[in-house]
């Protein structure tokens, strides 16, 4: 545990400062550094700069103890005078050790701090500066119940045993002792791998010594579990005998031309071989065989040290079979067991040949389980896969038999109904559906999920489509469904595909419009309910499409969000904002400058950089970063928690804010308020809309803005169009509204007009919107 230091507060601030950093030094010396006089060095030298005394040394427990009885416990280890860089610091042994006395000693056995003592051996032979009676200040350094080390120092000023310095050399030195302790565990676990591996290695292998004509004279332990003889029974016994008889012959062969003092094929010297050995019991088995030969008197021996490699080969065996069998499931997915992409793209192949051949017809459905990605997003993959596999049994109970059932991709499923026309594809929708709709019950979870169904088919004449393109008319069908809400179905037609097709070039236009600058930004000011001051912007993205003039955000950030796309328009939109959020710093009509509020994606906040990226848009920009407000929605607090709450614990630690958008529509826990480092509160327009009616209207708007309340959350009423709801949420103490009862979003030129009023008029008249 660190000893936690204080600073004094009447002290002045560069001391403080000079304090900290010498703790923060000794601190880090004593987690990373190797030796004890590494940090000594360092900190001797910190010291003496910080207190002014010329040099400064370190004792350490001499090890091994010197011999003879008077021998001291301690030694000088180092020594330093930093103000005599030429001489540097002495390294241990080059001084001459004088025996430990005086404050040094005192300091040792009294555990205590010894304060200006008179320093008596500072002689020369220390290498001492200069020699007139100075005065030795020395602090032991504590390590459990030891002292493990002294600290010395020498100097000219009696100085007074000043609080602070003892308090903060005390600090110093428990960290000194921190490392000593580190350094002692790390040198006994050293100690201890290494008996620890000495006596593993004489316990696993076998080691075997033969004379030269191959009779064993030496077998070891290892060698006893090895082979299933006693020392007793092999010692004496041929080598032979550990072999099976067919290697015999051989064996004999090289001994007898190794023994001749030829070199032949036989000889194992100096590598390591794989060879088949015998049991006792007659079983074989494998082994890896390092042989050496060595002489003593002129006489010839060899010792083999023998490893079982049975179960390395065991495991080569079973990894190969492994590998066979990964072959084969290639065209199954590994989850559900049920056939793959390929797989069935494969029959669709085949299928599509024979009906164009006997003039049958044949149907696909291209399935998605809605709402999946959200249940494993939110209670994690086991859950999710969980769901998968019941899916795909389900599947498989609810339709006709020979129907193939595949899983193309994280929760999509295709089923190939052959032979099948329109009807038959119909009625295998319904039963898919009422199989899906069915709650699933995971890990004591009740789940709601729907499917969405796509269904292409062909009949006679009509010709043939690749497998490739009937697999993508079926999920253009299923798309189409999609976007029109969960749970439905939808029959394939040749529009889809054009529609399809439309989609793409709207992508195709969007990337374009982001190359070439096309879109704007437009601000809507966000007003302090209090005073109708202005005090920020929230930063709303147009497109000014070349044709079909400017676009709002419904028409195209969802294309973006689908397509990815966001992340670039993402980027840029910040850039942007930050940039003209630097323009309003620099503006005297902006004292203090504006908030400025960007709307931030999911798909963009999942990106690992993003707050990177952020914290350069700021940099680029020179924007405040404590004028930034980070507009995400509730479902990015539901996702991934541990990646999500460290984002944002980044984003505050950049100086910039978070703000929840449109809550209250979202998921209903409020946990998440808690957990995560939030401080606005956007209420949605749905609840603003009724604040100013009914009591049971506007409840919940009471509600959440008191919530903001409690957990010291700012909240900000979007879509303000009234004066009444101005007057209620005054009322309420909400502090901040937003809506075009005060102002529509507008580019920058219309609003630096406004802004140069400072202010808006809360008594404007009704906005319609
Ligand atoms: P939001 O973040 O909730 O933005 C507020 C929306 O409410 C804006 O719509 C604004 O024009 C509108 N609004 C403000 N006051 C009133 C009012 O009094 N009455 C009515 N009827 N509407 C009002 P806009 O600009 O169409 O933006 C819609 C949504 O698009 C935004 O909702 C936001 O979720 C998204 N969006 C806008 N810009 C961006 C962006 O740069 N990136 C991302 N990811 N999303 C953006
Ligand atoms: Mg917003
Ligand atoms: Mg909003």
């Amino acid at each position: 545990m660190d000893r936690p230091f204080s600073v004094a507060v009447d002290q002045p601030v560069d001391e403080q400062l000079a304090h900290l950093r010498l703790l923060g030094r000794a601190a880090a010396a004593a987690n990373d550094l190797p030796s004890l006089e590494q940090a000594a060095h360092l900190v001797l030298e910190d010291v003496c700069q910080h207190t002014g005394w010329p040099a400064g040394r370190l004792w350490t427990r001499s090890r091994p103890l010197p011999a003879g009885p008077d021998s001291p416990a301690l030694v000088c280890t180092s020594v330093t005078y930093p103000d005599h860089a030429s001489r540097g610091p002495v390294r241990p042994g080059a001084v001459a050790v004088p025996p430990v006395t005086g404050a040094v000693a005192e300091a040792a056995s009294s555990r205590r701090v010894v304060w200006g003592a008179k320093a008596e051996s500072w002689g020369p032979s220390t290498g001492q500066p200069d020699a007139d009676a100075g005065l030795a200040f020395a602090f032991p350094v504590p390590a459990g119940d030891e002292v493990v080390a002294v600290l010395e120092f020498y100097g000219h000023q009696p100085g007074g045993a000043e609080e602070g310095l003892t308090e903060l050399m005390g600090t110093v030195c428990h960290h000194l002792g921190r490392l000593v302790e580190r350094l002692d565990v790390e040198a006994q676990l050293r100690h201890s791998e290494r008996w620890h591996r000495l006596v593993m290695g004489s316990a696993l292998d076998a080691i075997i010594t033969s004379d030269a004509q191959g009779v064993i004279v030496a077998f070891n332990a290892g060698a006893e579990r090895a082979f299933g003889y006693t020392e007793a029974e092999a010692v004496g016994q041929p080598l032979s005998c550990l072999m099976p008889s067919r290697f015999r012959e051989a064996h004999a062969v090289g001994l007898a031309r190794a023994s001749r003092g030829a070199n032949g094929d036989g000889v194992l010297v100096g590598r390591t071989t794989e060879l088949t050995a015998l049991h006792r019991d007659g079983e074989e088995f494998q082994i890896e065989l390092a042989l050496s030969e060595w002489t003593v008197d002129g006489e010839l021996f060899y010792t083999g040290v023998v490893r079982d490699i049975t179960e390395r080969r065991q495991a080569e065996e079973d990894r190969s079979r492994f590998d066979h069998q990964l072959a084969s499931r290639s065209l199954h997915d590994a989850l559900t067991s049920l056939p793959n992409r390929a797989l069935l793209l494969d029959r669709l192949e085949q299928a599509l040949a024979r009906a164009a051949r006997e003039g049958t017809e044949l149907a696909l459905l291209s399935v998605n389980l809605d709402r999946f990605k959200a249940v494993n997003d939110s209670y994690g993959h086991h859950i999710g896969d969980e769901l998968l596999v019941t899916a795909a049994r389900r599947l498989e109970a609810a339709v006709a038999a020979g129907t193939t059932i595949a899983r193309i991709g994280g929760d999509e499923f295709a089923l190939l109904v052959d032979p099948g026309g329109p009807e038959e594809a119909r009625l295998t929708a319904e039963q898919v559906s009422a199989a899906i709709a069915e709650p699933f019950v995971v890990d004591a979870m009740e789940l709601l999920v729907t499917a969405s169904v796509g269904m292409t088919s062909v009949t006679p004449g009509q010709g043939r489509p690749s497998a490739d393109q009937f697999l993508r008319d079926a999920e253009i069908a299923r798309e189409h469904s999609r976007r029109r809400g969960p749970g439905l179905t939808a029959v394939y037609d040749s529009n889809m595909r054009a529609g399809a097709r439309a989609r793409r070039t709207a992508e195709h236009e969007l990337r374009v419009a982001l190359q070439e600058g096309q879109l704007v930004l437009h601000y809507q000011p966000i007003v302090e309910l209090a005073s109708g001051s202005i005090v920020g912007v929230e930063a709303l993205v147009r497109w000014e499409h070349p044709e079909r003039g400017l676009l709002p955000p419904r028409d195209f950030v969802g294309l973006a969000e689908e397509t990815g796309l966001i992340v670039p328009l993402g980027r840029w939109v910040l850039d942007e904002a930050c940039r003209q959020g630097a323009a309003w710093q620099r503006n005297p009509t902006c004292s203090g400058g504006l908030r400025v509020s960007v709307n931030v994606s999911a798909r963009q906040f999942q990106q690992p950089q993003w707050v990177d990226e952020v914290a350069a848009s700021l940099l680029a920009s020179g924007f405040n970063p404590a004028l930034l407000v980070l507009e995400i929605t509730e479902s990015i607090l539901m996702e991934d928690t541990e990646t999500t709450s460290h984002r944002l614990v980044e984003l505050r630690e950049l100086g910039s804010r978070v703000a929840i958008d449109d809550f209250g529509t979202g998921y209903s826990s409020l946990g998440y308020l808690r957990r995560f480092p939030v401080d606005i509160l956007k209420v949605d327009k749905s609840f603003i809309d009724g604040v100013a009616e009914g009591p049971h209207e506007s409840a919940l708007a009471r509600a959440v803005i008191k919530l903001a309340a409690t957990l010291h959350l700012d909240a900000v009423a979007e879509g303000v169009t009234t004066r009444r709801q101005v007057a209620t949420l005054r009322r309420l103490r909400c502090r901040f509204a937003q809506g075009y009862h005060f102002a529509r979003p507008q580019p920058v030129a219309d609003l630096d007009a406004l802004l140069a009023h400072q202010a808006v008029d809360l008594e404007l008249s009704d906005a319609t919107g």
